[in-house]
């Protein structure tokens, strides 16, 4: 097998020889460039209040996007399933009183126009990877696309779904490894650090790494968070909550304030030893 090589079948995708990196502006943020970018907030968006106390102490740590999610794909459908329209209302309020873009996952392509109209960035969540209407929804929709890694599709495979958004419009794509299932079941999620490498390497695009999902607990996600910056990733995605125990999901994977600020302290010595900021 051996590395992948850049395919005929992805060129949009593909970094041809001598093609610069492509930076992905989200605002004022830039994702590919020397600044490592750091985006923090909780699994579901769940009021108001959450979301405004999360945007401070994420921006204040040195985050410069908030994550949340207004749609959440649950596995059990008696789950938390997040606020729908009323999240989205929730997230621009959080904008608005921090100054930090959102990104959120959409679910359905019915939905793409709408999550579009407020959100900065759309969100295409692991499960979701390979749902070909969805990514060439979100391709058209105008907005920059965080494209999650399957937690069982191949980086070729990944790269194809990326073709898709890109050939459907998108020009801004960032990835986002977030682990995969391996026979390891220790951690939640096995991260492939490795890909980070690969697709730095055969595309043009750039690349962050989700630490939370691969981690599936506080414990982990730091140390994981410092080797996807040591690997090259442009950035992180980080789930926090200002109160772990009380989060509707995902809590047990979600950093406190303390914790949120200690990893991004942490991160950026790795980042500056790599001559790049956080
Ligand atoms: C999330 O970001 O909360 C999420 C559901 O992630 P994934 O799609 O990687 O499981
Ligand atoms: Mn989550």
């Amino acid at each position: 097998m051996g590395a992948p090589q850049p395919g005929k079948s992805t060129p949009l995708v593909s970094r041809k020889s001598g093609q610069p990196a492509t930076i992905v502006a989200v605002g004022d943020v830039r994702f590919g460039g020397r600044k490592v970018v750091l985006i923090g907030g909780p699994c579901a968006v769940e009021n108001s209040d959450q979301m405004t106390r999360t945007a401070a102490y994420v921006s204040a740590a040195g985050g410069s996007m908030l994550r949340g999610g207004a749609w959440k794909p649950r596995t059990n459908p008696y789950d938390f399933q997040g606020l729908g329209e009323a999240g989205l209302e929730i997230l621009a309020e959080a904008r608005q009183a921090s100054g930090l873009p959102v990104v959120t996952e959409v679910l359905d392509p019915r939905d793409v126009e709408l999550v579009a109209e407020t959100a900065d960035m759309l969100q295409i969540g692991s499960r979701n990877v390979q749902n070909f209407p969805l990514l060439r929804e979100a391709g058209a929709s105008g907005r920059p696309v965080l494209l999650k890694r399957g937690m069982m599709t191949t980086i070729n495979e990944w790269l194809s779904s990326a073709e898709y958004v890109l050939a459907a419009g998108g020009s801004d794509l960032v990835f986002c490894e977030r682990g995969i299932r391996t026979f390891e079941p220790t951690l939640r999620n096995t991260l492939d650090v490795g890909s980070v490498a690969v697709l730095k390497d055969i595309t043009h695009l750039p690349v962050i790494v989700d630490p939370s999902h691969a981690a599936g607990d506080v414990r982990f996600v730091t140390a994981l968070a410092r080797a996807a910056i040591a690997a090259g990733a442009d950035g992180l995605l980080v789930e926090t909550h200002f109160a772990p125990k009380q989060a509707l999901s995902d809590g047990a994977q979600s950093l406190g304030p303390d914790q949120f600020a200690d990893l991004a302290e942490s991160c950026r010595a790795i980042a500056r030893a790599l001559d790049r900021d956080l």
